[in-house]
């Protein structure tokens, strides 16, 4: 159906809501933000969602999970603790879900946090769906269209075919900010309202582990102080702008991305 309600992001929007430090700023000012994400199966994902969240402009980047010694071998900046997320220290919001295998414990310790939650990946796939619709703190959802599918019982195919109709009604199923990534990625509010369309995605992105880095990035933010909303469309637009700088037309690699939004934030500003 055709469809006015929507509202593609502008730079000088992104420029307006990138968290620029100032003078009374500090760490915890800027944010903490927590990344549960990372298995022995999959250490490469907590990797690449802390390499995001680095870049995001939060003030400190803590992983809490087993893939720790891979995640400090990278980034020496990152607090990091394998033990349960209640009992890590402070965060001031949350990722959970990159590479996180089965563990649904560690999982629901954030679910029940009472700060912005980010859930990706195996976290969409684990979560209890009437505790996210408990949550009274922001929550931001960041399924691709299979993901999105599965949550709500329909094939991959039908959510490609009305894109917008599933990322309206997975926000008012579970009162959460939606975003749904792709080749276009679509945010939808839970109170309705425009759903954003961001307009710097390549097709570059369609590479392993680029997801890892995008639930970072907006988690940086939504530590940084951004609604979820915000959060996640300032983050789909600097990672689709970092692919475009770092590809300059060539194959690129999830880290190659994740290095490349600092690039990204001076193009915007
Ligand atoms: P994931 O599906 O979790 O691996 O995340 C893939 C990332 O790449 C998301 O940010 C998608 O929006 C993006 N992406 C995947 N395929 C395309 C495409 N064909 N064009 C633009 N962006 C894409
Ligand atoms: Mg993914």
């Amino acid at each position: 159906a055709y469809d006015r309600d929507l509202e593609a992001l502008q730079y000088v929007d992104v420029d307006r809501l990138l968290p620029v430090p100032t003078a009374e700023s500090d760490k915890y000012r800027r944010g903490v933000v927590g990344i549960v994400a990372g298995s022995a199966r999959y250490p490469g994902a907590a990797v690449l969602a802390v390499a995001g969240a680095l870049r995001g402009g939060a003030g400190a980047v803590r992983y809490v999970g087993p893939a720790a010694d891979a995640v400090i071998a990278r980034f020496p900046e990152a607090l990091v603790f394998d033990g349960p997320p209640a009992k890590a220290g402070r965060v001031q919001a949350w990722v959970a879900g990159p590479g996180l295998g089965d563990d649904a414990a560690r999982l629901r310790d954030v679910v029940d946090a009472e700060v912005p939650v980010l859930i990706d990946a195996d976290g969409l796939r684990l979560v209890d769906h009437a505790a996210v619709r408990a949550r009274t703190a922001p929550t931001l959802l960041t399924p691709h269209a299979g993901e999105a599918a599965a949550l709500l019982g329909v094939s991959r195919a039908e959510v490609e075919a009305a894109r917008l109709d599933a990322v309206r009604e997975l926000a008012a199923r579970y009162g959460a900010t939606v975003l749904l990534k792709g080749s276009t990625t679509l945010i939808a509010a839970p109170g309705g309202g425009a759903v954003r369309v961001n307009p710097t995605g390549t097709s570059w992105l369609a590479t392993a582990g680029s997801g890892d880095v995008l639930s970072g990035l907006a988690g940086s933010l939504l530590a940084a102080g951004l609604g979820a909303r915000d959060a996640g469309s300032v983050a789909a637009f600097l990672h689709g702008l970092a692919a475009r700088l770092a590809a300059e037309g060539a194959p690129v690699g999830a880290q190659d991305v994740a290095d490349a939004v600092p690039l990204a934030w001076r193009d915007v500003r």
